[in-house]
């Protein structure tokens, strides 16, 4: 994939709430990618892994920046990979200095893991996130009743809040990331204590007469319970697509879900980066 070839314009203070920036499509440039990151405004990269090695790596960017913090987990795909990375996965976490564990969840459009693996390794890092106290990031793909459950059983023993470790008294208890649901089930979760993340694709114009539900998201939910994010290298925001992404043009989506809403650009960048901190308890500059 090429980069993006023109960058937008800073939102000073704004944070990319799920990015892979240790995925190889980044590598050849990563530097330069960090350095538009920052010139764009970006304050925080959630940098999240996949498996046992791209959490470590998620894990080493953030000791190399103060601003990239890491998310450990197995991704729905590598579920079957559970059995092998469990103990690993069980070390890392309980040494490691992780925001949240993710991405986690189900993904019944792809089905890499079948579905008794992808449920396994769900429950099993639900449990792992509970004994840390902290936040899960979520990753749901055509599985929406399913993941609903499981995560209103989970929350249900977590209760509506989570503990603050570094600051503060309590925060949310994980993100749906990429959400790709209706607003009806946005709210749902909301009432859960989760926050629900919008990524590039509420930029793509609607098709015939599918309407972008992730606009009607995007519109309906409290910037109170929003975050934003980029999930690059893929889903890239208009006017970039066909382009890779990259952290600094989660600065598009902000632009696009603040005029969608009628809202200031910096007002959504503002109050989903104060978001973001609360959910992964981390301090910006
Ligand atoms: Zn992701």
């Amino acid at each position: 994939m090429k980069s993006a070839t023109t960058f937008p314009e800073s939102l000073p203070g704004i944070i990319d709430s799920h990015a892979h920036t240790w995925d190889k499509e980044l590598h050849n440039d990563h530097s330069a990618v960090l350095e538009r990151s920052w010139s764009a405004g970006l304050s925080a990269i959630i940098e999240v892994g996949v498996d046992l090695k791209t959490s470590r790596q998620a894990a080493e960017l953030a000791d190399q920046d103060p601003r990239i913090h890491a998310v450990a987990g197995l991704h729905p795909h590598e579920a079957k990979h559970l059995g092998t990375q469990k103990a690993e996965l069980e070390q890392l976490v309980a040494d490691g200095d992780f925001v949240a564990v993710g991405e986690i969840g189900l993904d019944f459009f792809r089905n890499f893991s079948s579905t008794e693996e992808q449920e396994r390794a769900f429950s099993w890092q639900l449990e792992l996130a509970l004994e840390h106290s902290l936040p899960v990031v979520i990753h749901s793909r055509e599985a929406d009743d399913a993941t609903y459950e499981i995560l209103k059983a989970w929350a249900s023993q977590v209760g509506r809040y989570l503990p603050r470790t570094k600051q503060g008294d309590e925060r949310p208890i994980g993100m749906l990331h990429c959400f790709s649901g209706d607003s009806a089930l946005a709210q749902r979760y909301l009432e859960l204590g989760f926050l629900i993340s919008i990524p590039g694709t509420v930029t793509y114009p609607s098709k015939g007469t599918n309407k972008n539900r992730g606009q009607d998201v995007a519109q309906s939910i409290p910037l109170t319970g929003m975050l934003l994010e980029t999930d690059c290298p893929y889903l890239t925001p208009v006017p970039h697509r066909g382009y890779r992404n990259e952290p600094a043009l989660v600065v598009e989506t902000a632009r696009f879900v603040a005029q969608l809403r009628g809202e200031q650009p910096e007002i959504v960048a503002n109050v989903t980066a104060d978001n973001a901190r609360v959910l992964f308890d981390i301090t910006t500059t």
